[in-house]
């Protein structure tokens, strides 16, 4: 048998990781809090399809998705609406979350992956300077490796000692509290923009979507502020006076869930631990998708275990899940957590001005539809910050753009001089050089 790996929680990465791990011999446990058959959300999720091959897993059933439609941006004002023009070859799918936790499960099951439902992890074991196991209320469990792959709020990362320079938890603005829900129709008018992005509606710091499907309509409410459900109801109802396919029963979801949208930790790896997905804050920080991510991330990380030849699983060997992992995904993120900042600096009348005077474009906002290419990202993003400046007449705006340009080229000049190899001195100092960027 090869040797011992703990997943703890069945997140998307975790369970993408596991099944590469035990195709490769590994003896791969997953430990999840949930009952069987009870994972994932009850609405629809949005992702790349080529991040699943990136991974080894194969497309679903054509009957299990569909194609996602173009989205419409909108400032507060909803004025302007700026329509992405996704290629056809890069159109994300549509499925029910249900749906792709039970192909993912289906997938690691049949690459020998064993799960224990309904075990909740309370924690990490570590002993000096590693992580050996993790304490569960079922008992404890040992193994050679630990992947951490518990969501945003993961108890092994918030209890790891201080010493692994792991951040533990992330700030007020960091991450998005979502409200979302179905509500059956308010009315069968047409619209031509059916997927809806709304920043800032009300002035209140945050992202809305309504989408519009045939028989309901898809609400989403994000706050970087705590919200209750006197607020959402409320903020529904201003949506219905432009969106009055949104009825007032809510057929599907209706769960508040919080979505970490800031750059991927600085250090991904300890002695016997590595972090995946939102426990690693892995998300798009402009719209919080993960999914992809976690599927491409998953491949980093199966081959840097299974290339530790010596099975040493620490920060050394740990480290190339690191290096490939910054250098294809976070070194686009990162740039874009920056620009996720300067959003949050706006005033809903500049982030109005922003889309009315055609400083954001069509085309800008399509760039990020496919998460593909970290390199294409920072050209992109550089680029809107330059022509912006030549566009912009509005002049607290203008003063801000230098900064965020400044900002975004930090983070790329970060993560372009991440160490190849894990040394701790120019380790520490890397980390330190990525954290000052944000
Ligand atoms: C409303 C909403 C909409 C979203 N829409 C999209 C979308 O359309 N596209 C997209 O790409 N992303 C979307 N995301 C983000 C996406 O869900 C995540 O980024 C992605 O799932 C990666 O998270 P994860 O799998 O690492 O963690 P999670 O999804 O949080 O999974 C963690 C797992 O660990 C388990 N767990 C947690 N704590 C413990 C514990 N103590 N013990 C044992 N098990 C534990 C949980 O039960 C869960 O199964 C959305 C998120 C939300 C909230």
């Amino acid at each position: 048998m090869g040797k011992k790996i703990i997943v703890a929680g069945l997140g998307h990465g975790g369970i993408a990781a596991a099944a590469q791990l035990a195709s490769a011999g590994f003896d791969v446990t997953v430990f999840e809090q949930k009952k069987e058959g009870t994972l994932g959300y009850d609405w629809t999720d949005i992702f790349a399809p080529n991040s699943l091959s990136a991974a080894g897993i194969p497309m679903p059933p054509e009957d299990k998705f569909t194609y996602k439609e173009d989205m419409t941006f909108f400032g507060p004002s909803e004025r302007t609406g700026l329509k992405q023009h996704v290629p056809q070859d890069q159109l994300e799918i549509k499925m029910e979350r249900k749906d792709i936790y039970d192909h993912l499960i289906k997938h690691a099951l049949s690459c020998s992956v064993k799960i224990v439902y309904d075990c909740k992890v309370n924690g990490p074991i570590v002993l000096g300077s590693r992580v050996v196991g993790i304490s569960t209320e079922k008992g404890d469990f040992y193994g050679d490796l630990v992947i951490d792959s518990c969501g945003m709020n993961s108890p092994l990362r918030m209890n790891l000692p201080d010493s692994f320079g792991i951040q533990k938890n992330a700030e007020r603005d960091e991450k998005i509290t979502i409200f979302r829900a179905f509500y059956n129709l308010g009315s069968d008018e047409e619209t031509d923009d059916k997927f809806k992005i709304i920043l800032f509606k009300d002035g209140k710091l945050g992202i809305s979507w309504v989408a519009s499907e045939q028989d309901y309509t898809d609400v989403l409410i994000g706050r970087f502020e705590d919200v209750d459900i006197e607020e959402v109801k409320r903020f529904t109802d201003l949506l219905r006076e432009t969106n009055p396919r949104i009825g007032t029963e809510i057929v599907r979801g209706g769960q508040f869930v919080d979505i970490p949208v800031r750059q991927p930790l600085s250090m991904l790896v300890a002695d016997g631990y590595a972090a995946i997905g939102d426990s690693a804050f892995m998300t798009v920080p402009l719209i919080g998708s993960g999914m992809a991510n976690c599927f491409k991330a998953s491949k980093c990380l199966a081959d840097a275990v299974i290339g530790d030849t010596r099975c040493l699983y620490n920060c050394e060997t740990l480290w190339p899940y690191q290096y490939s992992f910054f250098k294809t995904l976070g070194a686009g993120l990162a740039p874009l957590a920056a620009a996720k900042s300067f959003l949050l600096s706006l005033t809903p009348d500049e982030a109005d001005y922003a889309f009315d005077s055609g400083m954001i474009t069509e085309d800008n906002i399509t760039i990020g539809a496919d998460f593909t290419s970290a390199s294409s990202i920072n050209t992109d993003l550089l680029d809107i910050i330059n022509k912006a400046k030549i566009v912009c007449k509005n002049p607290t705006l203008l003063k801000k753009l230098p900064a965020v340009g400044a900002n975004i080229a930090k983070a790329i000049g970060a993560c372009s001089v991440i160490p190849r190899k894990y040394s701790p001195d120019r380790v520490r100092l890397w980390k330190s050089m990525y954290e000052k960027a944000f």
